[in-house]
């Protein structure tokens, strides 16, 4: 296997203490197939050189990505806490004004950490209060008061909870709207980027604003969810075979040029280590040609049964 690579960091503006994130993170959405536990992959990732971990409430993994950084800790492979960047996410079931405070209390207590560096809002929607549940029954969805939850979250942010704060899946519209309350502005929105669905209008909006972009399914959920025009793309696979690379190889080198920050999922050693290895090489314009004629299309739709028809407000 290859050494790995240290991985660049960028630092988010209107954080704490100006805390820097590697722009490459381990996703940890489960997946009903993975033959290996959630603490493991994360124990392996940072053997390997991974320092930034996306969980969220919602995947159920906050006590294993504890467990895992307080063995890395214990192994002394990792010499303080500081040295990992950790991502949580609140569930729309805790989208109130009144219980963000506790439900990250709550998240750093499973995770066995003092602090959050980034908390995300999970989706713009509000639930009652109670178990998450998914997909949402929209008959649960209640107004969603942005306004009060982004005090609340503010609120985290000077407490100390967190380092930093932002949303995920938020629209150009609901942004302008954060944009025009908040007093610390959004760190980061986490939302779906891959060569299939490449938001450039979303990108430009949050370059501007200087709000950090996090890809989410960067890889448009690889190649374990069966054929999908990313992983299966003749064209990509052309251009991985010129460069020598993988086709998630070129998914991630093409993310990384844009300045993007990502999080891929990848609980297998090898591919974990291939993720790894995109960034002492480049693509050329020809590729670029190419990866811009890829048929575009929104994987993740939405959270909800059925579907909501203003939650990406058209864009
Ligand atoms: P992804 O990272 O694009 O793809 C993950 C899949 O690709 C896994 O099945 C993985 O299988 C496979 N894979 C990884 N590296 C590979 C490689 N080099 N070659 C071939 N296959 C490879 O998709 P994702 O899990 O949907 O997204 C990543 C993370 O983003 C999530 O885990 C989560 O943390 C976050 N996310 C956030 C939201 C949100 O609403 N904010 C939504 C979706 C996802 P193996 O494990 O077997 O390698």
């Amino acid at each position: 296997m290859a050494a790995a690579p240290t991985v660049p960091v960028i630092v988010l503006p209107s954080s704490s203490g100006q805390r820097k994130m590697p722009v490459m993170g381990l996703g940890t959405a489960p997946e009903a197939t993975s033959k290996v536990t959630t603490k493991d992959a994360v124990l392996e990732a940072i053997k390997q050189g991974y320092r930034h971990f996306d969980a969220a409430a919602a995947y159920g993994v906050e006590k294993s990505v504890g467990e895992a950084i307080a063995e890395a800790l214990k192994l002394g492979l990792l010499a303080s806490r500081d040295e990992v960047f950790i991502t949580s996410k609140l569930w729309v079931t805790d989208n109130h004004p009144e219980t963000i405070v506790p439900a990250l209390k709550k998240s750093l207590r499973t995770l066995q950490l003092e602090y959050l560096d980034l908390i995300l809002i999970h989706w713009p929607i509000a639930t009652k209060p109670g178990e998450v549940k998914y997909p949402i029954d929209v008959s649960d969805i209640v107004e969603f008061d942005m306004k009060g939850v982004w005090g609340s979250l503010e609120e985290c942010q000077r407490l100390g909870l967190t380092k930093a704060i932002g949303v995920s899946n938020f629209s150009i519209k609901k942004l302008e709207k954060l944009l025009s309350f908040a007093t610390i502005p959004p760190a980061v929105n986490q939302v779906e980027v891959n060569l299939g669905w490449q938001q450039e209008k979303l990108r430009a909006f949050c370059k501007e604003k200087g709000i950090v972009i996090t890809a989410f399914s960067p890889l448009r959920k690889g190649a374990s969810r069966g054929s999908n025009l990313v992983m299966d793309n003749d064209v990509l696979k052309e251009i991985a075979d010129a460069h020598g690379k993988t086709i998630a190889q070129i998914c991630l080198r093409w993310l990384y040029e844009q300045g993007l920050t990502f999080v891929v999922k990848s609980y297998d050693k090898e591919r974990m280590n291939q993720n790894l290895q995109i960034f002492d090489w480049s693509l050329t314009e020809d590729d670029y040609k190419k990866i811009s004629e890829i048929y575009q299309e929104r994987l993740i739709k939405g959270p909800t049964k059925p579907l909501l028809d203003d939650l990406w407000d058209e864009e």
